[in-house]
């Protein structure tokens, strides 16, 4: 408010669109130089079977290694990557990668591991969306079934008959599908009949408090539930304390994922915690 009264080009940057755009625009620039200047990282936290407790696959998660910022979280990113149209190369460069490390760790005896990647649905408009796919499996060597795609509700919900038509060719090629924060979107359960999809990822915010909180134990628990049902595999996000482990394998939710067993951390940490002889 005070910025209006001084100075005279309030009337040019006054709205706070513009000075939104003018930041977007400057970040927008720097996230361009970014991917160039190899300043992209990937982290990657681990999957954990809760009956062996041992680690069956991670979950790529990008972070961007800012030379002055430091490490910036990817919800301060993606959304302008998603506006730009920037998510098309990165999220290209994200899978590339993430599945050049799994050959990495299929090939030093840990042949079972999978990686799970986040795609945006801004990537399911490319028209070769499933060509990329296939010409980097083909390139990495690595089996379809072993990559893992996660998409959000509302993610599919943007333009949803592209993104079926894309996620049933993913699913044909032999690539598993899982939906991430499953229960905070606004869609109705009947979609989950037509969804090709492999997995369900409870959201972690369903994990808070789940020994009090009866509502989050009752929709954790029909989740579980639900997924049995349809036959579908099922991960708990956000799995912190002992007690959301308990609670989870009570209720047999046979994945888990969360700070309890690790933050997601650089490939090399990982190794050296989860993986032997690396
Ligand atoms: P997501 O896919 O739902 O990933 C899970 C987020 O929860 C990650 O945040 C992870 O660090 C965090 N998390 C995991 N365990 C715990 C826990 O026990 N407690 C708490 N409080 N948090 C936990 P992160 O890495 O900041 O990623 C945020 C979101 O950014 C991701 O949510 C995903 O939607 C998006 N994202 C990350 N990498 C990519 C990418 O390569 N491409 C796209 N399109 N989106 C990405
Ligand atoms: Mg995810
Ligand atoms: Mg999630
Ligand atoms: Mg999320």
């Amino acid at each position: 408010k005070s910025k209006e009264k001084s100075g005279t080009y309030h009337h040019f940057f006054r709205s706070e669109m513009n000075d939104r755009n003018l930041e977007n625009i400057i970040l927008e620039n720097a996230l361009y130089k970014a991917l160039e200047k190899e300043e992209l990282v990937i982290y990657y936290q681990p999957q954990i079977d809760s009956r062996t407790k041992e680690m069956i696959g991670a979950e790529a998660l990008l972070r961007w290694n800012h030379p002055t910022e430091g490490m910036i979280s990817p919800i301060h990113f993606i959304p302008i990557a998603e506006e730009t149209g920037l998510i098309v190369p990165i999220g290209k460069w994200v899978l590339a990668n993430a599945c050049k490390q799994l050959k990495q760790w299929h090939m030093r005896g840990y042949s079972n591991m999978t990686v799970s990647v986040n795609l945006s649905g801004r990537q399911f408009e490319e028209d070769d969306l499933i060509s990329m796919v296939k010409s980097i499996l083909v390139e990495t060597d690595i089996a379809p079934e072993f990559l893992h795609i996660e998409l959000t509700e509302n993610q599919i919900f943007k333009n949803t008959e592209v993104t079926l038509e894309k996620m049933r060719e993913l699913k044909r090629l032999g690539v598993k599908i899982a939906l991430d924060d499953f229960g905070t979107g606004y869609s109705s359960l009947g979609y989950l009949k037509n969804f090709p999809i492999d997995t369900l990822k409870i959201d972690r915010s369903f994990m808070l408090d789940i020994v009090k909180d009866k509502d989050n134990a009752a929709i954790t628990d029909t989740i579980i539930t639900l997924s049995r049902n349809l036959g579908l595999n099922v991960i708990a996000e956000g799995v912190e304390t002992e007690e959301q482990l308990a609670f989870l394998r009570a209720k047999q939710c046979s994945i888990m994922q969360g700070y309890y067993f690790s933050k997601p951390i650089e490939a090399g940490e990982l190794a050296k915690k989860y993986l032997n002889h690396l």
